[in-house]
């Protein structure tokens, strides 16, 4: 039987991202299958595909159509002795897949755990924690242009990869909705316990080395570091950590001794821009129910009723203090709308 998409009109966005700010679409509507977009296209006003809202700061009423992805479904494309290549819906839960893939033996994504939002988001920004990157397992994907309605495939040069940024944040930014992700993971886990202090809460935990324990200590990190958004309103870091020449690097070193670095390459560096803005004083700065996370300078949270434009002047507040004292210019990492 074929179903016609419901629209729904003058819809609250509240329940369905995790800022939690009461915003509202003109229009909403659910797609659980590829074949439903079709009714919708050409799209020909504003749109938004909506996965798990975690990354996104709504500054206004959205005056459009919000496409919220339900596409479900995992199913296995090819595997051998050595790996799998998973194809998954690309409105399953992120963090479930990770789960499933731990139970089953599949390794490259276990510390990815607890990142929220949906697998269809991943590559968008090409998210990543713990020393792993999406793009590490990445296989293809395929996607809607929501003009044409015609499906691309696209593998691993086309999304043109980088530090949270694809090719969807730019040139292609609005146009494709994804509907299916694949990935390939592998049979033969080589556990990746370097980055922070995964190896240290694994010790503590006695809990032997596995995809299992590695996602158990990862959780554990998160939940402790992070505030959940089901208890305060937030998207996680909101800004990107800003990538720098050594040259300024070396500058900015001689006042400020204690500057957390990552190398990139051999010509810059990245810095910890949740630093920045703590040595500056912002963290716990609470205006109305706007705020910086009382344990974490890199997290905005809504505290309760704040509005989606106060936490945005917050935002560009702390990126004119950032600026003014480091001369450095700090990007969003959370989409702004
Ligand atoms: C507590 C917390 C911790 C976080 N930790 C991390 C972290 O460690 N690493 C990290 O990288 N991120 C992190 N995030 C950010 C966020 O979880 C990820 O960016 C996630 O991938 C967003 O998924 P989503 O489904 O919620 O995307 P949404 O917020 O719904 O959408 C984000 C953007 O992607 C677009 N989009 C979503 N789905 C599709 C689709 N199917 N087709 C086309 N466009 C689409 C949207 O239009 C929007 O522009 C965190 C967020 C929170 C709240």
């Amino acid at each position: 039987m074929i179903e016609t998409l419901q629209m729904k009109q003058n819809i609250s966005l509240k329940p369905f991202h995790t800022f939690g700010t009461s915003v509202k679409a003109a229009k909403y509507t659910e797609i659980k299958s590829k074949y439903d977009l079709q009714d919708l296209i050409p799209v020909q006003e504003p749109f938004l595909v909506l996965g798990g809202g975690s990354n996104i700061l709504f500054t206004k009423d959205f005056e459009g159509l919000v496409i919220h992805n339900k596409i479900k479904g995992v199913g296995i494309i090819s595997e051998n002795d050595d790996e799998v290549i998973l194809q998954v819906g690309s409105g399953e839960n992120w963090h479930a897949l990770v789960l499933w893939c731990i139970e089953n033996g599949y390794a490259g994504i276990e510390n990815l755990s607890l990142i929220p939002g949906c697998v269809g988001a991943a590559p968008i920004q090409n998210i990543g924690a713990y020393g792993v990157e999406f793009k590490d397992v990445f296989h293809s994907l395929e996607a809607i242009d929501l003009q044409t309605g015609s499906t691309k495939i696209f593998n691993y040069k086309d999304c043109k990869f980088d530090y949270r940024d694809s090719i969807f944040k730019n040139e292609l930014k609005g146009k494709f909705c994804i509907t299916s992700v694949s990935i390939c993971l592998s049979k033969k886990p080589q556990f990746n316990t370097s980055y922070g202090v995964i190896k240290d809460v694994l010790d503590s935990s006695g809990e032997e080395l596995s995809l299992k324990s590695i996602s158990n200590a990862i959780i554990k990190i998160r939940s402790e570091k992070l505030p959940d958004p089901k208890k305060i309103g937030n998207s996680g870091s909101f800004f990107m950590n800003p990538i720098i020449s050594l040259t300024q690097f070396s500058l900015l070193k001689s006042k400020f001794p204690n500057i957390p670095i990552y190398p990139v390459g051999d010509k810059e560096v990245k810095i910890a821009a949740g630093w920045l803005i703590d040595n500056l004083g912002w963290k716990g700065y609470r205006n109305g129910d706007a705020g910086v996370h009382k344990n974490q300078a890199l997290v905005l949270v809504n505290y309760g009723d704040a509005k989606g434009l106060e936490i945005w002047n917050l935002a560009k507040s702390i990126q004119i203090s950032v600026f003014e004292e480091y001369g450095i210019l700090l990007e969003t990492e959370v989409n702004i709308l």
